[in-house]
């Protein structure tokens, strides 16, 4: 499931811990992606990951950015100062909503209120928080999330010629599937809105490395939902990145401890951390470049560099790992190094490598 050219590129690195971003495969993917949404407007949800690279990258594809701060705003605008962004993220500071946008995703009452004092021009999309059930979501974002419906009709009457109302916002979970979102998205449009944002959320297994989200199924199925005039909008992250990324390292030791094997792997989860805040085993492959001791065919639990037992990579998966061999983590091009406790026992920091075709 790594592709070969990401393989050879793991084993000739001079220095790991190391993220390799395969490029043309994000170019590929992106296309697809562009593709099977037809009429619907494509932005990036720029937290998955904000590496330049990629973005530059996505921008070929992309109708605009989705950013949270104005970190990502400041970030995204100086790489491209004509794309449009959408403003978003829960509680935005008064400089935050001065801030120029497309559109401005509004969290609350007060921070309407908030927005309406600045004096400046605002266009609206109301985060709306519905109550629907989500079945089967890795991740719910109800609590404090957007408003519900009596938020929304407190907002109504307080828009101007300045601030304007142009639509509704929405992202309701992670890790749903493309019939599970079209479900929502059917009782969303049918509120009727000019212009409808439907958040991210698409599926992403990391214990089916080969499965993608269907995005055709997806596409064709909000063509058809679609009003006539009605302008809808999707904002993915994870799963336009997620595949681009490996994290290659190298195993420095190989032990039992009370009968279980285990590899000890350069780096860690201070690198990437998205298998300890999913709680899944980062999908991964042993290239034999070592030739030390190891165990061969039986469960072995990676683990890096912390001193904590929630440095875990992966647990009990039968494979065979030698001191000195290459492990690449695949689909860590997204919530990987970028929400990841970079400084925690201050080992090196990976180095960053960029596959361009
Ligand atoms: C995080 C987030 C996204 C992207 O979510 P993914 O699961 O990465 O697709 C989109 N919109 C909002 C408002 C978000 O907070």
């Amino acid at each position: 499931m790594i592709a070969p050219r990401v393989l050879e590129a793991a084993v000739r690195l001079p220095d790991v811990p190391a993220y390799v971003y395969d490029l043309p495969a994000l170019d590929e993917h992106a296309a697809h992606v562009r593709r099977a949404l037809a009429g619907t407007e494509l932005y990036y949800a720029v937290k998955a990951n904000p590496d330049a690279e990629l973005l530059r990258v996505l921008a070929r594809h992309v109708d605009g950015f989705e950013v949270s701060s104005g970190g990502e705003h400041a970030h995204v605008s100086a790489l491209f100062p004509d794309r449009p962004l959408a403003l978003g993220g829960p509680g935005k500071t008064d400089d935050e909503l001065r801030l120029p946008h497309h559109r401005i995703h509004v969290e609350s009452p007060n921070e309407l209120r908030r927005l309406l004092a600045t004096g400046g021009d605002a266009d609206v999309l109301l985060r709306m928080n519905p109550d629907l059930p989500v079945e089967g979501a890795a991740l719910t974002m109800s609590g404090p999330f957007g408003m519900d419906d009596a938020g929304v009709q407190e907002c109504l009457p307080l828009f101007t010629d300045r601030v304007r109302l142009r639509g509704l916002h929405v992202h309701l979970a992670s890790g749903l599937d493309a019939p599970q979102l079209l479900r929502l998205a059917a009782t969303l449009l049918d509120i009727g809105h000019d212009e409808v944002n439907l958040g991210g959320g698409m599926a992403v297994s990391y214990a089916d490395p080969g499965a993608r989200f269907d995005w055709s199924g997806y596409g064709g199925g909000l063509a058809a939902l679609r009003r006539a005039g009605q302008r809808v909008r999707i904002e993915p992250g994870r799963a336009l990145t997620a595949y681009c990324g490996s994290y290659v390292t190298r195993v420095v030791d190989v032990k039992r401890v009370h009968g279980e094997a285990y590899a000890i792997l350069l780096g860690g989860t201070h690198h990437l951390r998205t298998p300890v805040t999913k709680g899944h085993d980062q999908p991964f492959t042993v290239l034999p470049t070592g030739g030390g001791p190891g165990v061969t065919d039986e469960p072995v639990t990676l683990v890096g560099q912390l001193c904590t037992p929630k440095d875990v990579f992966a647990r009990n998966i039968r494979t065979s790992v030698r001191v000195g061999d290459t492990v690449v983590f695949g689909m860590a091009g997204a919530y990987a190094w970028n929400i990841s406790h970079h400084d925690f026992l201050m080992h090196p920091k990976p180095r960053f490598h960029y596959l361009y075709r």
